[in-house]
């Protein structure tokens, strides 16, 4: 889907400095608020555009990946998504969370720009919540992308009345608890008088005649079905993956929530991670260690070889460039680090035990210098 740029949306420059963006999402948002354009939808559509794209050039962070990468830094199905970096860019907030931040408050303040009435939709209409699912994953998946089905069982429309929560043939009449306003008055005394959402029909006005048998009227119905997740390539535990629409569905109308999906990656049997790059160790024979040797290690893109130098010592690591994990951002692929561990034989036969005895009394100092300049500095101490 093609989208505005954000610059143009809030209608600033691109070398516009934080105070003027904010100022103009402050112009933009109150012009285009829900509240002040009751059911029009393209004014609906604008104030979460403009939320959106306040949210990432109000952030440093977010406006630097937005201007090297545009939209894709903030699509979780591109590979230059932020969406790897835990607590990152996944998904945006509701645009209405935005608006208060913005102006500064909690309901009074937002109340009082509007008249005091809440953005409670007329209707009754309601969104449905939305859903985490906590999703495992190899690290060759993470590294490398995949898709994933999940089951889930949630909240969703009814089939039966298709989410009207009425009979079939069964209609709508109006309220008697309110009379279709949808809100009560309650009178505290003398002229103190409280209006209140109406408790029977919640704030709709309107109820259904006779309530579908499958529902009992919600409209929704617990059911498992299954939703198809992109994880992209280079995410990590912890990474947050919004999948629109996939959450419980609405009410009366209302638009279905999200489903977050985060990530936590299971523990590999050869490979450990960090960030973008992966540690490894490989063991090799103190005979590899003492003459060179080359050897084989696994990565993530298949087999590779490794030239072990003479005289290469335990814990010596080297570097396979490119072989780790594709940034999530697209800032290419992270590194391979393997760790040689020399292993000691600890099961000699006569013969090899033998041998190794020769070769004992072939050695001088100068064979194992480390350990000579250990013990000459030791005999310093003791003195
Ligand atoms: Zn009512
Ligand atoms: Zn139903």
């Amino acid at each position: 889907m093609a989208k505005r740029d954000y610059y143009e949306v809030l209608g600033v420059d691109r070398k516009a400095a934080e105070e003027d963006i904010k100022k103009a999402y402050r112009k933009q948002a109150l012009k285009f608020h829900p509240d002040k354009n009751p059911g029009d939808k393209s004014a609906e559509e604008k104030f979460k555009e403009l939320g959106e794209a306040y949210e990432v050039l109000s952030d440093p962070q977010k406006r630097a990946a937005y201007d090297q990468y545009g939209h894709a830094a903030f699509d979780p199905r591109s590979r230059a998504s932020a969406a790897g970096r835990s607590g990152g860019f996944g998904g945006f907030h509701d645009p209405f969370d935005i608006f208060r931040e913005v102006f500064g408050g909690g309901g009074s303040i937002f109340e009082d720009f509007f008249g005091g009435e809440s953005r409670r939709d007329p209707s009754g209409a309601q969104r449905g919540s939305d859903l985490r699912y906590d999703l495992e994953i190899t690290l060759e998946e993470a590294a490398l992308g995949c898709e994933k089905e999940v089951s889930l069982t949630k909240a969703d429309t009814c089939d039966a009345c298709e989410g009207t929560g009425a009979e079939s043939g069964s209609g709508m009449r109006n309220c008697s608890t309110c009379g279709g306003r949808g809100q009560v008055e309650q009178v505290l005394g003398g002229f103190m008088r409280v209006r209140q959402t109406c408790p029977r029909c919640e704030g709709a006005g309107r109820v259904i005649e006779r309530p579908c048998r499958v529902c009992r009227g919600s409209g929704r119905r617990e059911r498992t079905s299954k939703v198809t997740i992109r994880v992209p390539a280079g995410v990590d535990t912890g990474t947050r993956l919004r999948s629109s629409g996939n959450g419980e569905s609405g009410l009366r109308g209302g638009p279905a929530g999200d489903l977050y999906v985060v990530l936590h990656l299971r523990p590999h049997e050869i490979f450990q991670r960090d960030g973008d790059d992966l540690l490894c160790e490989v063991p090799i024979s103190f005979v590899q260690a003492t003459l060179g040797a080359e050897i084989e290690v696994p990565t993530l893109q298949g087999p590779a070889h490794i030239r072990i130098p003479t005289g290469t010592q335990t814990g010596t690591v080297f570097r396979l460039k490119g072989r780790g994990v594709r940034n999530v951002q697209g800032y290419g692929l992270g590194d391979l680090h393997v760790r040689v561990a020399v292993e000691v034989p600890s099961r000699l036969n006569a013969a090899q035990r033998a041998k190794l005895e020769e070769f004992a009394a072939l050695c001088d100092a100068s064979v194992n210098p480390r350990t000579k300049s250990f013990l000459d500095k030791a005999k310093e101490f003791f003195r």
